[in-house]
Formats: C-alpha cells, sequence, structure tokens
C-alpha cells in the first residue's frame, strides 16, 4: 500500500506525498483545482475532491535564468526547473522530445498576406506529433509514483506517444484507440509491442472506458485521465521553445489546434510563467483556436457566446482533434476571450486544401491538424480578425505520414512513361510551362 496522503509540510503549506522521494516533481509543490482553488497534494489525482474540477500542478519556483536553461540538453529537458520532474529527468530513459524547429514561414506568410509568420513544427518529434511532449512528462509522473503501466484512451498521436516511450523505458503500455483511426496511426503504435486495443465507438466513448478501467485497475497511469495534471504540463514546453527561438520574445499571436485544449490552455501558461519569472518582457499575446467544422463544440460555443462547451458527436477527417466532449472546453474559452483572441473551424476541403498550400510553400507535410489550423489562420485573415502585420506562430502538431488518406486521391505522378528518352520529351514538351 502507497501512504500518499501521509503528511508533511511544504512550502505551499500542503502535506506532500509519502513513498515519493523528495524532489521527484522538482519544483511542483502541490497540485491546484482550476475550479475552485482547493490545493491537494501531490499524487495520482485529476479531480478535486471539493467540486470535482480539474487539478492543475502549482509550483514554488527559485530564481531561474535564461543561461541556466540554455545549458540544458536539446530537448524539453532544458526547461526542467519549470516542469513537475526531478532535476535529473535527463538522466532517465525518454524520448527525449522537444527542441523542434521554428521555421521561418516567409512563403506561406507571403501567400496568406501576413507579415511575418513562423511555423513551430512539432512533426519533428519522435513519434512525429506533439504528443511525445506530453507523454514525456507523464511517464516521469507515472514513475515517481510507483506506477507500472502506461496506458492512454488516443485520438491516434498519444497511442503512438505511449507506446513508444514506454518500450524506450522498459515497461508495459496499453493504449485504447477508436476502431475507424487512420490505418498509418494503428500501425505506428502496434510496431512497439504495446497492447493496442481498438474500441467500437468514437473517441468520447474509449476515453469514458478508459475512466471506467483508470478507477478499477491498480497501479494503471492513464497519461491523460489519471496523471493529467502532470500529462498537460508538457505542452509549456511549446511556449517555452517558441520564445527562446524568437530570442526570448513571446509573439503577438499563436494559432492553435484544439482536440481537448490542453495544449492551448498550456501554451497560454507557459507564456504567462516566463514572464512572472522575468524570462522575457511583458507583453500581451493573443490566443487562437482551431477546429474542424466537423468537431467543433469548442468554436460553437464560442459563436453561441457560451462558457460550457455542449457536446457534439465527431465527423472529420481530422481525426488527432476529433473530442466531441474536451476536457478543458471552458478552459480555452477562457483563455481566447482574456488573451483578445477567438476560436473558429473550418470544414474538411479546406483542411485538405491547406496542407497542401503548407507543403507547396513551405515543404513541409502535415497531418490533418496542420491543414485545420493553417486553414484557420487563412480565415481569419481573410476575415480580418488576425492581424497582418503582428508576429504570427502557427503550430504544426503532427506529419501528414500519418494521414496519408487526406490527400492521396489529389496529388500523384504527372504521368507515367516507358524508360525512354523519347518518352520523357515527349511528355515534356507536351507540359504547359
Ligand atoms: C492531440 C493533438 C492535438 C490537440 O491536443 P489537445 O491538447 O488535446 O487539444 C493537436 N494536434 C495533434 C496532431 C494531436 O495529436
Ligand atoms: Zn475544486
Amino acid at each position: 500500500m502507497t501512504a500518499l496522503a501521509t503528511p508533511s509540510a511544504t512550502s505551499a503549506g500542503v502535506p506532500a506525498p509519502a513513498g515519493v522521494r523528495p524532489g521527484a516533481f522538482g519544483n511542483a509543490t502541490h497540485l491546484v483545482c482550476r475550479a475552485c482553488g482547493e490545493k491537494s497534494s501531490l499524487g495520482p489525482f485529476y479531480a478535486c475532491l471539493e467540486c470535482f474540477g480539474p487539478l492543475e500542478v502549482g509550483y514554488d519556483f527559485p530564481t531561474i535564468t535564461r543561461a541556466q536553461l540554455e545549458a540544458g540538453p536539446k530537448s524539453i529537458w532544458r526547461y526542467a526547473p519549470l516542469l513537475p520532474v526531478p532535476a535529473d529527468i535527463a538522466t532517465f530513459r525518454s524520448t527525449d522530445p522537444g527542441y523542434t524547429r521554428l521555421l521561418d514561414a516567409a512563403n506561406l506568410a507571403a501567400d496568406l498576406g501576413l507579415r511575418k509568420l513562423w511555423v513551430k513544427d512539432d512533426s519533428g518529434n519522435p513519434t512525429h506529433s506533439f504528443k511525445d511532449r506530453v507523454v514525456a512528462v507523464a511517464l516521469s509522473a507515472a514513475r515517481e509514483l510507483g506506477l507500472h503501466v502506461l496506458a492512454c484512451p488516443s485520438t491516434g498521436n498519444l497511442a503512438n506517444a505511449v507506446a513508444a516511450a514506454a518500450a524506450r523505458a522498459g515497461i508495459k503500455s496499453v493504449v485504447f484507440v477508436p476502431e475507424n483511426l487512420e490505418h498509418q496511426k494503428i500501425i505506428a503504435s502496434a510496431v512497439y509491442d504495446t497492447t493496442l486495443i481498438a474500441v467500437q465507438g468514437s473517441y468520447d466513448d474509449v476515453n469514458k472506458l478508459a475512466s471506467e478501467i483508470a478507477a478499477e485497475e491498480e497501479g494503471w497511469a492513464f497519461v491523460n485521465v489519471n496523471v493529467r495534471p502532470y500529462y498537460s504540463e508538457g505542452s509549456k514546453t511549446l511556449a517555452y521553445e517558441i520564445a527562446e527561438q524568437l530570442g526570448w520574445r513571446i509573439p503577438d499571436q499563436v494559432v492553435i489546434p484544439v482536440a481537448s485544449g490542453s495544449q492551448l490552455t498550456k501554451i497560454d501558461k507557459g507564456f504567462a510563467e516566463l514572464v512572472t519569472l522575468g524570462l522575457v518582457e511583458d507583453k500581451p499575446w493573443k490566443i487562437y483556436g482551431a477546429q474542424a467544422t466537423g468537431c467543433s463544440p469548442i468554436s460553437q460555443a464560442y459563436r453561441a457566446d457560451l462558457d460550457f462547451v455542449p457536446p457534439v458527436k465527431p465527423d472529420t477527417i481530422a481525426k488527432s482533434l476529433a473530442i466531441g466532449n474536451p476536457a478543458d472546453g471552458p478552459y480555452v474559452l477562457d483563455v481566447v476571450r482574456r488573451t483578445g483572441g477567438l476560436i473558429a473551424d473550418v470544414d474538411d476541403e479546406t483542411v485538405v486544401q491547406n496542407i497542401q498550400r503548407l507543403a507547396r510553400t513551405e515543404g513541409v507535410f502535415a497531418e490533418t491538424a496542420g491543414g485545420v489550423t493553417v486553414g484557420v489562420t487563412a480565415k481569419l485573415i481573410a476575415d480580418g480578425v488576425l492581424d497582418p502585420d503582428a508576429e504570427t506562430v502557427v503550430i504544426n502538431s503532427g506529419d501528414g505520414l500519418k494521414t496519408l488518406d487526406a490527400v492521396s486521391g489529389r496529388v500523384g505522378p504527372k504521368t507515367t512513361i516507358p524508360p525512354r528518352y523519347d518518352a520523357f520529351t515527349d511528355f515534356w514538351k507536351g507540359l504547359d510551362r
């Protein structure tokens, strides 16, 4: 039995969990309810005992300098002092995600009519999506809490990331996915010899099943369920990297794909922490969310001026974003309204066109989520919402090789010829160039 509730005072005045080694969570000191502010101890908890609101990690940061962070490894672990992980995290076996490129997207900027645009290209992560960031932090929490099975309900990319991270850490993994998932994403999980379980139903059905299993099975870390507070902190590293790569500056506006909404809310939290710590100059930034029309519960709630998110039934090719009942929905509405941004959606045809637009202009082949984000960016410029003179960052969160079907009917060989020079010249002369 692990006595997680044995009290011992911390700086935040919340009992630290016993059975957990000192420093297991770095500068994190407690969990705090995002709804009512009630604090609790660090542990495998995710819902507030007072109001059932979602819990978030709280910290007591010492002085942290740019030089100290810059001296760290070329992965998310350079920001270990800002994460709920031990100081020696880089010595553990993980996929070491992060430190992805921030592309100066001058061609796409010209195409869209923006003055300055960057693409934060998270397809460069070990399993080719931003999910490696969140899984790495969740894996650390699981290890420190003595949980021995890494698991998740997934829209695809998370399953890839969990399976790979568990393989590298040498622990067991079980991943649950909707049965109608893209073939590439199923294979890209199964190859790591995980226990992959296809579930008949939508992601929301899979998620509900996972919550039931998490409540019954001991020792399981469902990365985005019972260790979700730690998991979500991993997304802050996107904000840290963008700021550091811009020379320790925060951009004016950021466009972010939204499924559960965790990534969007944590990028905002990451910028705010950098300001609080004095690592960047304070300035306003606007956060914009992007959804596919076929699964746009938060965008619809925004338009209807609601502060809660009625669930929808997903029907879109952007399967990685197909969460009809998003856990962080109300907090996304908070962030976009507070920062002066908004959340919008585009249809599947626009998604495909914008996968092609990003590929054509910048040589970046995004998955459907990237098509959603670039598509919403284009729409917001056309609608006069995004400021064309403001410095803009667009997140590309995944890799087009995992969603080939989205474009496979639209692109291909210009011709097929026999291996003879005259056959080539016939074709080349006839080409309208
Ligand atoms: C999961 C995922 C997202 C959205 O993540 P949330 O934090 O759940 O909003 C965006 N893009 C890709 C490619 C994803 O796999
Ligand atoms: Zn609460």
